[in-house]
């Protein structure tokens, strides 16, 4: 728990980031969010994609006694922050899928010993018993959910072991929760709150587990929600220009914008095949392009991720899997040729533009296949219920796992291998198995890159006194005593290609050195590995026997369903302006034109709005249109009640179609 004692004061968060991270202060909502999780209450933050999120916990975690717990979907955002953090001396660690027993336990005990500051862990690690018992050893200074929007299935990205934190938290009577998200809905606000509050452990029944099939066994119930200390930030980007475009030829659009608007882009495609042909199309239009999606090498991703970070390359064209993490401030255009599933999406996506504060675009190529394409997304993503069960069964003929046998058995999974012996679409049963998995049957990691690891098995010492090594194993140690420190404790991250550029080596034969190395036994080299992974959380059931309840299926399809049509008519709604309209969506009222986005730039905005007025407001303006200044107290020769005139005033005030000043309106 973080208590006074511990929490010596912002100047001391001050210095702290001062130290490690070189800023002279806190920006946004920061600070009221640090010194809120720093005096122990539960705490909400809201923060728009670039507000500086991780500072909100990284800094108090540092300024409190023991182990900050931070639960991540994100794998590959955990790894780089660790990396991060260890880069500037502070000890954090990562648990997720794909880990060995033995590290997770390595890791685990480092926290006890308070040799850790801050764990990252993924929410499927929460239920794990291992993971239980050696919490409630653990000193722990309170617990952040990020992307706390997946604990709400009103979310788009809900993800039912997101659950079990409240569970946790009987475990940890006193360490207070930080929950953050970039994006959040109103009613995903509520819910987060609600979900997170810690269970009575003395009551005797639990409204929350008919939610959740996992933990129905054990009656618990939720106490009325604690408050939450909840801070936001505007999601209004105030240099972001967002555009839909029209366009029956969106190749032809997309170079037309490209060498229209000057410098770097990101342009986000559906499927990774596109990623290439667009890349492709570009390069040839004479506009320097790369691809990028999940399906590549570490080693070529980061390459061209190098080339793009460097102005190397102009234009990123990318799937979804492109962007998290990525901070790159100077992104002018984010283009999307294809519609995301969702506002909370494309929100964040289009966020990437801009971050450095000047004008940037973001814009939406769309026609009406598209219309089509959305739709046909519901029945991809929610297949019939018998084929879900059609796909469990074949996954155990698979896995050769009996009725009744498989529990906790780990599989990798090769889903065109699978596909192609029982002869399915590899759309349908990705989706069916990630109904499987929010139904608990199953853990379902998608590909998943797991980057190479090492750590010495031998001492320091000894490894000074080998004799035997080759120039190039020679080259390899060096590097990695160089680059990466605690290499003889725990296990480290490393990045092959690194490595090689250091050694002067290829990739390759840093891969054959560490193999070498391994088989010597001076260290213990993991090698990364790109397979998702297919895990049973129960034995496996009769077919007939799977339940699929509606909070897994029916009702999410339905918000799939809600989210679809608020992403068609942003779209199509050209008579709002387009910031407006996406504020609205979360949850703020209180926007106003952008006067830069397509809409507001149209006349069809203004005819519309026009035609909108009230006519007290045409009057008003009828009173100004002499272009002179008006004292406001000649209102009163209009012959239209007041209140209604009141209204209209302020409409007009609001919306900027006149102004006021010491009493005096004018257009
Ligand atoms: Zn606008």
């Amino acid at each position: 728990m973080i208590c006074s004692k511990d929490w010596n004061s912002n100047e001391n968060a001050k210095n702290i980031l001062n130290k490690y991270w070189g800023y002279d202060d806190f920006r946004g909502i920061q600070k009221e969010i640090i010194e809120s999780i720093g005096s122990g209450h539960d705490t909400l933050g809201l923060m728009p994609t670039g507000g500086g999120k991780s500072i909100t916990f990284q800094v108090p975690a540092l300024c409190s006694e023991g182990t900050c717990i931070v639960i991540t979907p994100l794998i590959a955002l955990m790894k780089d922050q660790v990396m991060n953090l260890r880069r500037h001396g502070i000890r954090a660690a990562a648990i997720y899928s794909g880990l060995s027993r033995e590290e997770i336990v390595t890791i685990l005990e480092n926290c006890i010993f308070g040799d850790i500051k801050i764990l990252y862990v993924s929410p499927e690690r929460l239920s794990s018993e291992l993971f239980r018992t050696k919490l409630r050893h653990m000193k722990v200074s309170f617990i952040t959910v990020d992307e706390a929007h997946c604990i709400s299935q009103w979310g788009y990205d809900f993800r039912p072991s997101y659950l079990e934190i409240a569970d946790i938290r009987k475990d940890l009577p006193n360490a207070p929760v930080l929950a953050l998200t970039a994006t959040a809905t109103p009613l995903v606000v509520e819910d987060i709150q609600e979900k997170l509050s810690p269970i009575d452990p003395r009551a005797s029944s639990n409204p929350r587990a008919s939610r959740n099939p996992r933990v129905s066994s054990s009656p618990r119930i939720s106490s009325p929600p604690s408050p939450f200390n909840v801070f936001k930030m505007s999601f209004e980007r105030k240099n972001l220009a967002y555009v839909v475009r029209r366009a029956a030829d969106k190749r032809d659009e997309l170079i037309h914008i490209l060498n229209s608007v000057k410098g770097c882009a990101i342009v986000y495609a559906r499927s990774r095949r596109r990623t290439k042909e667009v890349s492709d199309m570009l390069n040839e239009a004479g506009i320097s392009a790369t691809f990028y999606h999940a399906g590549l090498e570490t080693a070529t991703k980061d390459e061209r991720q190098k080339a793009w970070q460097n102005d190397e390359t102009r234009v990123m064209v990318a799937t979804n899997a492109f962007g998290m993490g990525i901070d790159k401030p100077d992104v002018r255009l984010v283009i999307h040729i294809d519609c995301p599933d969702s506002l909370e999406a494309y929100f964040q996506e289009a966020g990437r533009a801009g971050r450095d504060g000047f004008k940037a675009y973001a814009v939406l190529l769309y026609n009406d296949a598209d219309h089509r394409k959305l739709d046909k997304r519901i029945a991809d993503t929610f297949p019939d219920k018998d084929y879900v069960k059609k796909v469990y069964e074949h996954l155990a003929y698979f896995y050769q796992v009996g009725v009744g046998s498989g529990y906790h058995a780990t599989f990798e999974f090769n889903i065109d291998k699978f596909c192609h012996s029982f002869r399915h679409f590899p759309i349908q049963v990705d989706s069916a198995l990630k109904i499987l998995n929010r139904a608990g049957y199953i853990e379902y990691t998608e590909e998943q890159d797991n980057q190479a690891r090492v750590m010495f098995t031998i001492g320091r010492n000894d490894l000074y006194r080998l004799e035997n090594n080759s120039p190039n194993e020679e080259k390899v140690i060096t590097a990695l005593l160089r680059n990466y420190g605690g290499l003889f404790v725990d296990y480290n991250f490393i990045d092959e290609s690194f490595i090689a550029s250091q050694c002067d080596l290829k990739p390759q034969q840093v891969y054959l050195v560490l193999k070498s190395l391994s088989e010597k036994h001076i260290l213990h080299f993991i090698p990364q590995k790109k397979t998702p992974y297919v895990r049973y959380l129960q034995r496996r059931e009769d077919t007939e026997h799977i339940q699929i309840p509606p909070v897994v299926y029916e009702e999410r399809k339905e918000q799939f369903r809600q989210r679809i049509h608020a992403m068609i008519e942003y779209a199509t709604t050209d008579n709002i302006c387009r910031s407006r309209q996406l504020l609205r969506y979360f949850g703020e009222t209180e926007s106003h034109d952008c006067r830069q986005c397509d809409v507001c730039l149209s006349d069809r905005h203004d005819s519309a709005k026009e035609a909108a007025l009230t006519a007290e407001a045409h009057a008003i303006l009828e009173l100004l249109s002499d272009g002179k200044e008006h004292h406001i107290t000649e209102l009163r020769d209009i012959q239209l009640p007041t209140e209604q005139l009141n209204v209209a005033l302020e409409y007009l005030l609001a919306e900027e179609y006149i102004h006021q000043q010491d009493g005096f309106i004018s257009r």
